[in-house]
């Protein structure tokens, strides 16, 4: 094992309006591209990370390959399907509310998980895997199996599974296979990463406690709970830890907030800092990115230790 952190998911182009008449800016989102890429700025160089999904041959889609190794992320794991391409969202400004528009239907990485061969050649030289419930939502069933039994057998051989539950309804069938597949993802994750205001709203958790409970309950030994601009809480190995976040003046753009801290408490873990400070270094990165347009921005903060 190298040590490195393999994240499994989609990204997306994403169109963002700018201002004018019906100018658009290009650029790539997508939640566990984002949490890739604030681990990619945070964490030493010798510590890879590498993105997993799939894409066209397209030339869109060598651009957002272009993109990932540019910021550092590496690519080499990334699939390329002939007869499909890379979904795309584009923003709408209505009086200042943004509104998304998606095309992903027949993204390319709706098939990313087609092959356990490739799942395992992935995994076989990482730490660290990490996907969330939007990775699950695009999959076919049968896919969606192999992708968690794939890191059920990553884990038996001493890999570590990081799953956020990132609850999007939308995104799926009907609520009762969400939350079926979500709780299947966590019985294979040692930490989970989920939004309080979320679960309760889908699960009907009645504080981030009850959150916490649930996925401790389905096996993982570390549960982070976020909770916008409520107390966190944390249920590591039956210790319970709660945590401020920062106090925020003005919300800019929440996008990316969760997937930032995400990105924020495993590096700062790696890094040897304790659940509490984790928390806070996380609550800091999150601080910052929601003041800021857009997804993906360079943090400041160094790491604790
Ligand atoms: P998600 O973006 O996944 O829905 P949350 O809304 O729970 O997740 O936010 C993730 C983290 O971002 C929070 O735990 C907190 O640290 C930070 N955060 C989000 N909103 C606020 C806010 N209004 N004020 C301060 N921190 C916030």
């Amino acid at each position: 094992m190298t040590g490195g952190f393999l994240s499994i998911g989609e990204c997306m182009v994403e169109m963002a309006p700018l201002p004018g008449a019906g100018d658009y800016r290009m650029g790539y989102a997508g939640d566990t591209l984002n949490t890739a890429w604030y681990l990619r700025r945070l964490l030493p160089q010798g510590l890879a990370v590498s993105y997993f999904t799939a894409v066209g041959t397209d030339a869109v889609s060598d651009r957002m390959v272009a993109f990932l190794g540019q910021a550092g992320i590496e690519t080499g794991h990334v699939q390329r399907r002939t007869d499909r391409t890379v979904g795309l969202y584009l923003i709408q400004l209505t009086e200042g509310e943004r509104s998304f528009s998606y095309w992903r239907g027949q993204s390319a990485a709706r098939t990313l998980a087609a092959d356990a061969a490739v799942l395992d050649l992935a995994l076989a030289g990482m730490a660290t895997a990490y996907f969330s419930g939007i990775t699950l939502a695009i999959l076919p069933k049968p896919d969606r199996a192999r992708l968690l039994d794939r890191l059920a057998a990553f884990r038996s051989q001493g890999g570590r599974v990081v799953f956020d539950p990132n609850l999007r309804p939308r995104l799926w069938d009907d609520t009762a296979t969400m939350t079926q597949a979500v709780m299947q993802a966590a019985a294979v994750s040692d930490t989970v990463l989920p939004s309080h205001e979320d679960e309760a709203a889908w699960f009907g958790d009645t504080d981030p406690a009850a959150t916490a409970a649930r996925y401790a309950q389905a096996g993982a030994s570390e549960v982070i709970v976020k909770n916008g601009a409520g107390t966190m809480l944390a249920l590591c190995d039956g210790a319970r830890t709660e945590v401020q976040p920062v106090q925020v003046a003005q919300v800019i753009d929440t996008t990316a907030a969760g997937d930032s801290f995400n990105a924020g408490y495993l590096a700062a873990r790696q890094n040897g800092a304790g659940v509490a400070d984790a928390m806070a270094f996380a609550a800091k990165l999150a601080a910052q990115v929601i003041q800021t347009r857009g997804a993906l921005m360079t943090p400041t903060a160094t790491l604790p230790q």
